[in-house]
């Protein structure tokens, strides 16, 4: 740990701001509730993933990072997931309609999370591949008695939880709720099987169809897990029976985190679960609870490639979310987007101008020594930025080194890396022109529409057709954007107006061929003909216009 530091974390189940000790330094463990795969990420679920992979970030700074493993599962069982592949793919078997909606979403999900700077978590584990340790909790569960089978469920019973002697923790202890108020409060229409209102699932049949695996506790039949024990047994495969930290939405605090809770320690017999629970605040849109039926949902995915009639860049929408402190509410606004790009593009303006002329030289470990001071006061993300900020309008320093230092902060904080900066910062240097040849090129867009573009909505286009990473690899090697559509000939548009333009000419239809090389010259592709010094036939070869 680096020394002098002290992070200090609000803790839900304590309801404090308490000093954090992992419980092995060479081994600090956070699990976080990952995404269930049905639906595009929308940009409320965007806010635990920022949140926790700034935690993530700054934990790796503290204890080094190899001696940090983060998990964030994948929900790929839940009966969201059934009803939207039978909706969607109606003519497929369902387990295999299943498949496509989990895969495709699960891809999307992480084309959107790396998008928005996040690191990889250390492991992504997926329900589906931890069936079998849920059994083998259920079975531990039933035999401690803190679950019972009925109608081919087993269900877990809190009530059983707050009667046992020991070290167990109260049922309600998370969201600090009595038991007795969980049942004045539960809704009527309870399942006739269940003992008590407040028993919940761990284990239910499946119908013919549904996806199944063999039950435990000796049922006949396939069945699924409920949700909750799909956490408490991923974390446990992963992590053991106690880690550090865990964390997720508020929303989460009540009924999933506290079942969680329950089922870990009752089925491991200890007294906490993990050290640390944390969730970030909720997240609304425009002055209200985002809602399909508002008209105010909006995914991660339509941020990036066009909300309202404009782009952001996903470094605009991280900024945006660390603005506020994690545990705050935020009111998701156009403006608030705006004027985070606007931000964005200044200092990426300024660091690319130094890129060119040269870096003082600064370590990382100083740059950020500000920061995570701030971020150790419970991820106190609004501090860091504004710190940022002064040390960056700090008139006294060096200006080179300010920007340096700068670019080092956005770096580490996952919101600006350096090719990035270079994108949004050149604008004036050409890049701009250049993506915008590429995207017509591309057929991204066409001639008409160029005039009306502006940067971010080229760029964009780029980054959804998976062209921006490929067009700066071209660019690193021989500081052209436009080299990449050479590299693509194959299945360039270019190449085949090529094709096009010899065969008229072949065939002496010179005023095709004219137009042909018009379109081209529109294009900003000069056309040079020739003949093969080997066979004598017409070859064309091209090069941009500059
Ligand atoms: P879900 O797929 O609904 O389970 O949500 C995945 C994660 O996103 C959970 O950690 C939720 O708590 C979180 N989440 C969902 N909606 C919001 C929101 N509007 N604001 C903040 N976090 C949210
Ligand atoms: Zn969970």
């Amino acid at each position: 740990m680096t020394r002098g530091t002290t992070l200090r974390l609000y803790n839900t189940l304590t309801r404090t701001k308490d000093t954090f000790e992992p419980i092995d330094a060479a081994d600090v463990r956070m699990y976080v509730c990952g995404p269930t795969v049905y639906d595009y990420a929308h940009i409320g679920n965007a806010r635990p993933v920022i949140v926790f992979d700034v935690l993530f970030r700054l934990l790796r700074h503290l204890y080094g990072a190899d001696h940090v493993r983060y998990v964030r599962n994948i929900t790929d069982v839940d009966d969201k997931i059934n009803d939207r592949a039978a909706r969607d793919f109606p003519d497929l078997p369902l387990n295999d309609a299943i498949r496509r909606v989990t895969e495709s979403t699960a891809a999307q999900f992480h084309a959107d999370v790396k998008a928005l700077g996040c690191l990889p978590p250390t492991v992504e584990p997926r329900a589906t591949e931890h069936i079998a340790k849920m059994r083998e909790m259920i079975e531990l569960l039933k035999e401690r008695g803190f679950a019972y089978e009925a109608e081919g469920h087993v269900l877990f019973s809190p009530a059983a939880m707050n009667a046992a002697n020991g070290a167990l923790p109260r049922y309600g202890a998370l969201a600090n709720r009595s038991l007795d108020e969980m049942i004045a409060g539960a809704r009527v229409d309870v399942a006739p099987y269940k003992k008590d209102a407040t028993d919940f699932v761990l284990w239910k049949p499946s119908k013919e169809g549904e996806p199944g695996w063999p039950s435990p506790c000796g049922i006949a039949g396939l069945g699924r897990p409920g949700w909750h024990i799909e956490c408490s047994a991923m974390s446990w495969a992963h992590f053991g029976e106690v880690f550090d930290i865990h964390g997720g939405g508020i929303d989460l605090v009540f009924p999933h985190h506290e079942n969680e809770l329950a089922q870990s320690t009752c089925a491991f017999g200890q007294g906490v679960m993990a050290n640390v629970w944390m969730h970030n605040g909720f997240l609304q849109v425009e002055g209200q609870k985002m809602s399909k039926s508002l008209g105010n949902f909006v995914t991660i995915r339509e941020l990036l490639t066009g909300w309202k009639g404009r782009a952001f860049s996903g470094s605009a929408l991280r900024l945006s979310m660390l603005q506020s402190h994690y545990r705050q509410p935020i009111d998701w606004t156009q403006d608030r987007l705006q004027s985070a790009q606007a931000e964005i593009e200044n200092w990426a303006v300024e660091i690319a101008g130094y890129q060119k002329s040269g870096w003082p030289s600064v370590s990382v470990q100083e740059a950020v020594e500000p920061l995570v001071y701030a971020l150790s006061d419970d991820l106190n993300t609004p501090a860091a930025l504004a710190r940022m900020r002064s040390d960056f309008a700090d008139a006294g320093t060096l200006r080179a080194l300010r920007v340096r230092k700068l670019a080092l902060q956005l770096e580490w904080l996952g919101i600006l890396d350096e090719r990035q900066a270079n994108i949004y910062g050149s604008s004036l240097g050409g890049w701009n022109l250049q993506a915008l040849d590429l995207a017509k090129n591309k057929d991204l867009i066409d001639t008409a529409q160029v005039a009306m573009c502006n940067q971010d909505e080229v760029l964009f286009k780029l980054v959804q057709e998976g062209l921006q990473e490929r067009g700066i690899e071209a660019a690193a090697r021989d500081g052209k954007f436009l080299t990449l559509s050479k590299a693509e000939e194959g299945d360039d548009r270019v190449a085949s107006l090529i094709t096009a333009r010899l065969e008229a000419r072949r065939s002496k239809n010179f005023a095709e061929s004219d137009r042909i090389r018009d379109e081209l010259a529109a294009m900003g592709i000069l056309l040079k003909d020739a003949k093969d010094p080997v066979t004598g036939e017409p070859v064309t070869t091209w090069d941009v216009k500059r």
